[in-house]
């Protein structure tokens, strides 16, 4: 087996690849605004009710029609989850590894389509859409050669005369709930790690981003999943999320979203209802506010570009961008206009002809959510860059900086989950950590510093799962940087982890006398 090794990144500026990039929109534009059933236990259940995705950048281009599960669907999935789990629980783990291989190989060889979907049904720049497409490759090949490290167990002690054993098996059923944002990779890298390690699944995607995750269902076909063992049901939180999460028969829930509605399944999941006969397991992959700490040592040119680029890729729209800026004040000035020059640099629009360093956000909600933050903002800071939107076409949010906040505003304690990011002062290194820490989340965070004293003082104690040295706060990558918060941010589930597979298994001891 070939060691693991994260997916590239596509080189752009090479004539080769936007040609290739091109015919991966061509092949998208072509089979836009098709029907996408449910898929439970292989058939496909087309339903009168439709979910609408739509492009974010083209508000009136639609993507596809993609049916919606009632409560009797997600009973019905739920039920043939809960029978193949029986088989598929038996399945050995390299079998089971395979079937990943060979997705991740199909996956490869459409890369182009799949990142040209997600360059028009979640707004991504190429570079973006690329890199999601990657990521769910490296979750793919990352998770399939985990099953193989543990697919034996742990080695535990045997005293004379007897053999213990140690092996992890599979949960049961699990309610996979996706988000939007990385509509690939998080929906990809969430259903595989519990299909891997044994158990079945219900998958419910985002409404933003069903096409993707439904061609994804495509490829576990290809690559031999059999029927039934994860099972495709798009649907509201409202008609179906609470259902499936309240179900007696659901196991545990991977989820990735907004702390609210985490929150709102943790809660839920606490009950046991009549007939349950597990304490559900929660997987949480929650919000963030995330935080560049920029000390008086440091390469101010790199703090700024680390800024710019964590605060406005995908226009801010990933739990790990950088929302909060502090700075010592000794440099605070210098970076601020540094901080300037680059953000006024940066141009938004359509993210199809690789123009613009920012393509929309997400739909109107979104929108309007930024819209009031921006209002917020001009109360608590000054406008330094941006504050405006257009939303003729497509929902855009310029890239916007307020300066001269606390660290304690609503701008620097709220995620907005848009192109708004927030700078304040600090006196001093430590109180800049200390500021950086004051917020109820603990995902990533990144230190601009030629300290190194202040490095280990931060390693100590900034509170934050994913901490980033002398580099920006997103862009984790599979099997290389564990990704997961700390406080509100989650159950600091670290995806992409060595951690990660054991989460979605229970250990069995077994003692032999000899
Ligand atoms: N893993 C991504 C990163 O490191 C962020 C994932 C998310 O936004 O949910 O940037």
């Amino acid at each position: 087996m070939i060691p693991y090794k994260h997916e590239p990144f596509t080189d752009f500026a090479v004539a080769e690849n936007q040609q290739a990039m091109k015919q991966g929109l061509e092949t998208v534009n072509n089979y836009l605004g098709q029907d996408y059933p449910l898929i439970i236990g292989g058939e496909r259940i087309m339903t009168e009710e439709k979910v609408r995705s739509y492009n974010p950048a083209k508000k009136d281009e639609t993507i596809g029609y993609v049916a919606k599960a009632t409560q009797e669907h997600a009973e019905k999935a739920m039920a043939v989850a809960k029978e193949t789990f029986e088989t598929w629980r038996k399945v050995s783990p390299k079998v089971r590894a395979d079937v990943l291989f060979r997705a991740a190989a199909i996956i490869r060889r459409r890369k182009w389509e799949f990142s040209a979907l997600l360059i028009k049904e979640a707004g991504k720049p190429w570079n973006e859409a690329d890199a999601d497409t990657a990521e769910a490759i490296d979750f793919l090949e990352f998770y399939g050669r985990e099953m193989l490290r543990l697919k034996d167990g742990v080695k535990v002690e045997s005293r004379p005369g007897e053999f213990n054993r140690y092996d992890y098996l599979p949960l049961g059923v699990g309610v996979v709930i996706s988000p939007w944002n990385f509509p690939f990779a998080i929906m990809a890298g969430t259903t595989v790690a519990p299909l891997v390690t044994g158990n079945t699944v219900l998958l419910k995607p985002s409404s933003n981003t069903l096409v993707v995750a439904y061609k994804f269902m495509e490829v576990l076909e290809e690559a031999g999943m059999p029927k039934g063992v994860v099972n495709f049901i798009p649907g509201s939180s409202k008609d179906i999320g609470d259902f499936i999460v309240d179900h007696v028969d659901t196991r545990f829930i991977s989820f990735t979203g907004s702390r609210d509605v985490g929150v709102h399944i943790y809660e839920r999941a606490a009950k046991v209802h009549e007939g349950q006969l597990n304490l559900k397991r929660v997987i949480a992959e929650m919000g963030g506010k995330d935080t560049i700490v920029v000390d008086s040592e440091a390469d101010l040119e790199l703090a700024a570009e680390s800024i710019v680029k964590s605060a406005f890729g995908f226009s801010g729209q990933k739990c790990s961008a950088c929302s909060r800026v502090i700075i010592v004040e000794d440099v605070y000035d210098e970076v601020v206009a540094k901080v300037k020059e680059k953000a006024e640099k940066l141009t938004v629009g359509n993210p199809e002809t690789n123009e613009h360093f920012m393509g929309p956000v997400i739909d109107e909600a979104s929108l309007n959510k930024i819209k009031e933050y921006i209002e917020i903002g001009k109360g608590e800071g000054k406008l330094l860059v941006g504050g405006t939107t257009d939303e003729e076409e497509g929902y855009f949010a310029h890239p916007t900086v307020f300066v001269d906040l606390k660290h304690d505003d609503r701008i620097m304690q709220e995620e907005i989950f848009g192109p708004v990011v927030g700078i304040a002062k600090a006196k001093d290194f430590t109180e800049a950590i200390k500021f950086a820490n004051d917020t109820d989340y603990g995902l990533t965070g990144a230190v601009i510093t030629n300290n190194r004293e202040h490095l280990e003082e931060a390693r100590r104690d900034f509170m934050v799962g994913n901490l980033y040295f002398n580099r920006g706060c997103t862009g984790a990558i599979v099997g290389y940087q564990p990704f997961g918060g700390f406080k509100m941010s989650g159950t600091d589930s670290k995806a992409g982890g060595p951690d990660y597979l054991v989460l979605h298994m229970q250990g069995r001891t077994s003692s032999e006398m000899l």
